[in-house]
């Protein structure tokens, strides 16, 4: 069965086959850079990492586009507030973001790509879409686009925008849901505010043309898919839909793939209710990545997924389970033999799985059949009905369910680690609960053994004693620990 994906502009599931070759071109609306991510945000690059990762395993290669916005209102205004160009104002929340998908073991994309090093090009794209008659400046230097000659506008919406009128202009991203306007593709620049000098003059791009200029610059004037979550379809990628399909004639993307939004206990996630979580908040309180991410994967996309501490715990131990699952096949000395029984749950398993994940990424479904292969393989375990030569298949059943899932690598204390370090850096000691604390010690290596470990080292290398100092470095790589070797000496960091 080929995969088969919703797309918001049908309205329908279809089957997915890919406008060129095997190559997916696909790109996905990353992040505002002006603060840590919180874990809906999160939820969407999830359900876009399980997007990336199953096209891979399905043998398609994949080009994943994803754009940083690090410029627009509230950049603008926090950085002249901070007195700092933007450019250091989002280099601190882009590099979080980074890390904080790696912690959730987030594919990187092919290409991460930063508004602020395309300005020239969205200027370039606006002064096609004046050509053509599409958009307009106005007296202070600002430019739209005009909605009324584009008589599509409304189509990945749904929304009716007959009798709008021609002229009426928002200039903010935040929209009137139910009433078509001109929206902004280019602002003039106000006093102190940033800006860029280009070929339509002075000012800033508005956050729409940043994704039409960046996806169409690096997948083409056509591509495959398109995600993020289902706050954007309207105007975000109803804009960009405009001003992309006006500039070329041609269909902008074949496939828009969008994620529900997520609640937290129920609710609607805001600061002012007290239910707002950053991914390092979750760590901070005593969380494991693992459990975020198996929590943020285990609902599928288009349904509404309600972010709970119960259905927290229950990710942990559902993690738990898988692990321990892993290590008895791996360390339990079995009898001699297969077992045509086993082999079969094997071979069910990955196919269900595989169905699964093609039922428009149903990872609720992938996620059964993996579960009960482990109830039944541990029942047969207990009644002595597993076989040695049974083990490789139930191992590559769980290394596809990896390929996707990413969550049995028990790396978790490292990374929670690495947050104690940050909370610290941050003055944050007093967010740091015991727990936390405990998993962070249970990391590797503290850091007071590096030191020693490093220090006799560079002793074994002072005495030539190559085949020692060797070992202490395979040592310390097994636990994550780099050396680099400087013209002060030897300095070890952490991977
Ligand atoms: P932003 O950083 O606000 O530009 O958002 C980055 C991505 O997160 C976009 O794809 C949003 O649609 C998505 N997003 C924001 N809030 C939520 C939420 N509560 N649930 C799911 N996705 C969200
Ligand atoms: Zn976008």
């Amino acid at each position: 069965m080929p995969l088969e994906l919703f797309n918001t502009l049908s309205a329908k599931v279809e089957e997915f086959h890919p406008l060129e070759d095997n190559l997916v071109r696909m790109y996905a609306c990353g992040p505002t850079v002006y603060d840590y991510g919180h874990i809906g945000n999160f939820r969407t690059f999830i359900v876009v990492d399980t997007l990336r990762r199953f096209l891979k395993q399905s043998g398609y290669q994949v080009k994943h586009v994803m754009n940083v916005t690090d410029v627009d209102d509230k950049i603008i205004r926090n950085a002249a507030r901070d007195g700092v160009t933007v450019q250091e104002y989002t280099k601190k929340y882009r590099q979080a973001f980074l890390e904080d998908a790696d912690a959730l073991n987030i594919e990187h994309p092919e290409m991460l790509v930063n508004a602020t090093d395309h300005i020239q090009e969205m200027a370039h794209l606006i002064a096609g879409l004046v050509g053509k008659g599409y958009a307009y400046r106005t007296d202070d230097g600002s430019y739209y686009f005009r909605i009324a000659k584009f008589p599509e506008y409304g189509k990945l919406s749904k929304k009716d925008f007959a009798g709008m009128s021609d002229g009426a202009r928002v200039d903010v991203d935040e929209y009137d849901k139910d009433n078509a306007r001109d929206f902004a593709l280019w602002k003039a620049p106000k006093p102190g505010e940033a800006r860029w000098e280009t070929e339509i003059g002075p000012g800033r791009p508005g956050w729409h043309i940043e994704c039409s200029t960046m996806s169409m610059k690096y997948l083409g004037e056509s591509f495959d898919i398109h995600c993020g979550g289902e706050d954007l379809i309207f105007p975000h990628h109803e804009n960009e839909i405009a001003q992309s399909e006006a500039m070329t004639g041609k269909r902008f993307v074949h496939v828009w793939v969008h994620s529900r939004f997520l609640l937290v206990e129920g609710e609607k996630m805001s600061k002012s209710l007290g239910n707002f979580y950053t991914v390092r908040d979750l760590i901070l309180k005593g969380h494991k990545p693992s459990s975020i991410r198996f929590l943020l994967m285990s609902v599928p996309y288009r349904k509404q997924l309600n972010f709970t501490f119960d259905g927290l715990t229950q990710a942990a131990n559902s993690v738990e389970r898988l692990r321990n699952f892993k290590l008895r096949l791996e360390s339990e000395p079995f009898p001699e033999g297969t077992s045509e029984a086993i082999a079969g749950t094997a071979k069910k398993t990955s196919d269900e799985m595989r169905s699964g994940l093609d039922d428009d990424l149903n990872t609720a479904r992938a996620l059964g059949a993996v579960f009960d292969m482990v109830r039944d393989v541990n029942a047969a375990a207990d009644a002595g009905d597993v076989r040695k030569g049974d083990v490789l298949a139930l191992l590559q059943v769980l290394q596809q369910f990896e390929e996707i899932f990413a969550v049995l690598k028990d790396d978790d204390a490292a990374k929670v680690r690495a947050t104690v370090e940050w909370a610290k850096s941050e003055g944050l000691e007093d967010k740091i609960s015991a727990e936390t604390a405990e998993l962070g010690k249970a990391a590797s290596l503290a850091d007071a053994d590096v030191e020693r470990l490093v220090a006799e080292h560079s002793q074994a290398r002072k005495m030539r004693d190559f085949a020692r100092s060797d070992a202490i470095r395979a040592e310390l790589a097994e636990n994550g620990i780099i050396l680099e070797n400087t013209k002060d000496g030897v300095r070890w960091k952490r991977k």
